[in-house]
């Protein structure tokens, strides 16, 4: 450690300091009796399946008027989920709005707008060998779908699928984390008061509730969270083979190359890794710093961490969502390797934006998805070398780079594979509705946002239609070389 590091690194690192006042807020998973019997979910979703065999789901005019009303539902209580989110977490109303109920809202009016030009055919070219005729690609509804969401975003990452759903023309289950429970619960009460259960139903729950709606035969299955999880869903997702969007979490890089912008760079990467208290899937998991701006890039963070008071109170950060996820994240802080940060209030849930340094790869903190406030600077000599260690790992749900380099650009876009990403900046690229959000291999499969939503929740049924007035004799029995000759021209 420089003694730079030595003087802002807090010795207290890993030592929990008392908490004050809040302490009546914390949150432990919710501790109910299961919401529902596995009878009660049985014939949930069997009403569900009649409802939509009936088609009423399909034509636009009831998409428009759900969806609608589903928009002005959520307007009229906006208040209320505020309130909720808070209880749950310490989240601020502009925190919120900025990463919840805005996109929220932007999905929903996207969807209205564009519903009419969603279902429509698309048309496509038609090969000389299917000619005289025409080819489309019709939107189908999968059916009755499915959606488990995640505690980090609970109305983000629960409704904007649920949106994809009603726009496509489904029916939907919603089962949102049990972790924040008053969020859970506020999205329920809504809900069920005021949709048809037949159409839209919130079924709240943890562990037993999930595995009973897990057990169900569905068309669709729409789940955000750990790749743990994501398994589990998989695996009973198999025996009816039903369709899967797996939205899951990974060790997200960020390149800083020894032409980075460092200054705007570093602001826009703190910003990106504190967020909701870097409870976030998207959030800048590790830093690899070339080894000649490693100073700077500390120095940097260091600065931009300083300019903002991070805490529940002033709505700049907001709770740990529990104690297990509190211990878990305090016990990955090695107090050696601090330069900056490292304070604990367990009482209060909350351990202040952390910097790691000299971190490598055998570090516990680089072994598992951190999803909290600690950043690590890895150090880095050659590109390859980073490179390296970014593909050892599991391929994460984004990777960014800082770079000014085009070639260097090149490299990291053909050499790294990740869900989705940014160049010079983290996180922003979720919020342009028009790139599909989702991830590769381990961080989850599927994509949705924007139009992306509707054909994540849509069967996209090609057809071709011929006309009857001529055959041509090519393609049937007893083919000459001189019509082998034809058929392969035409194609
Ligand atoms: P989680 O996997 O623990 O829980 C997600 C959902 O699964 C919850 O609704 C929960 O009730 C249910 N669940 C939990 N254990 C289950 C089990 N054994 N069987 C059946 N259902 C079960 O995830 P989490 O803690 O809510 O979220 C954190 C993880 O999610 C991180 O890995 C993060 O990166 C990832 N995440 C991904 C995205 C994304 O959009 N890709 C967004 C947010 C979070």
């Amino acid at each position: 450690m420089t003694a730079q590091a030595t003087a802002i690194a807090n010795p207290n690192a890993k030592r929990p300091v008392s908490g004050n006042t809040l302490s009546s807020r914390k949150n432990e998973a919710m501790n109910t009796q299961p919401s529902m019997t596995e009878q009660q979910i049985e014939q949930l979703v069997a009403g569900q399946r009649h409802y939509h065999r009936t088609n009423v789901t399909l034509p636009v005019a009831f998409r428009l008027a759900q969806l609608n009303k589903f928009r002005d539902l959520l307007r009229e209580h906006e208040e209320e989920l505020y309130i909720a989110i808070d209880k749950d977490f310490g989240k601020s109303k502009h925190h919120t709005q900025l990463t919840e109920t805005f996109p929220l809202f932007e999905e929903l009016e996207m969807a209205i707008k564009n519903v009419g030009k969603w279902v429509k055919p698309r048309k496509v070219a038609t090969n000389l060998l299917n000619q005289p005729g025409k080819s489309y690609i019709v939107p189908e509804p999968l059916g009755v779908t499915l959606v488990i969401g995640a505690w980090n975003f609970p109305y983000n990452l629960s409704l904007i699928p649920v949106v994809g759903s009603m726009v496509a023309g489904n029916t939907t289950i919603l089962k949102p984390s049990e972790l924040p429970a008053e969020t859970s619960r506020v999205m329920a009460r809504l809900i069920n008061e005021n949709f048809d259960a037949n159409y839209l139903h919130v079924v709240e729950g943890g562990i037993p509730e999930t595995t009973a709606l897990l057990n169900q035969r569905w068309d669709k299955i729409f789940f955000t969270g750990s790749p743990q999880v994501g398994k589990i869903v998989n695996v009973a997702a198999a025996p009816n083979l039903t369709n899967v969007t797996l939205e899951l979490g990974g060790k997200n890089p960020a390149i800083f190359a020894e032409d980075a912008a460092v200054d705007v760079g570093v602001k826009r990467l703190v910003w990106a890794k504190f967020v909701n208290s870097g409870q976030l899937c998207l959030a800048p998991d590790y830093v690899l710093v070339h080894k000649s701006i490693k100073d700077r890039v500390l120095e940097r963070m260091v600065h931009e961490i300083k300019k903002h008071d991070y805490s529940v109170e002033n709505g700049n950060f907001v709770r740990l969502i529990n104690e297990r996820n509190f211990d878990r994240i305090a016990a990955l802080i090695d107090p050696d390797k601090v330069y900056y940060g490292g304070d604990l209030d367990r009482e209060e849930r909350v351990i202040q934006p952390t910097i790691m340094h000299n971190v490598t790869v055998d570090d516990a903190v680089m072994q598992d998805e951190v999803f909290g406030p600690i950043i690590s600077v890895v150090e880095y000599d050659t590109l390859d070398e980073a490179f390296a260690i970014v593909r050892d790992l599991e391929k994460p749900l984004a990777g960014y780079l800082f770079s000014t380099n085009e070639a260097t650009k090149q490299r990291f876009l053909r050499e790294i594979p990740f869900g989705s990403g940014a160049i010079n900046d983290a996180v922003m690229q979720n919020t342009n509705s028009n790139l599909p959000f989702g991830g590769v291999g381990n961080s989850g499969m599927g994509r949705y946002h924007g139009e992306y939503s509707f054909e994540c929740f849509s069967h996209m049924k090609p057809v071709l239609e011929k006309a009857n007035w001529v055959e041509l004799d090519l393609k049937y029995y007893g083919h000459s070389d001189r019509q082998m000759k034809w058929i392969r021209r035409l194609g």
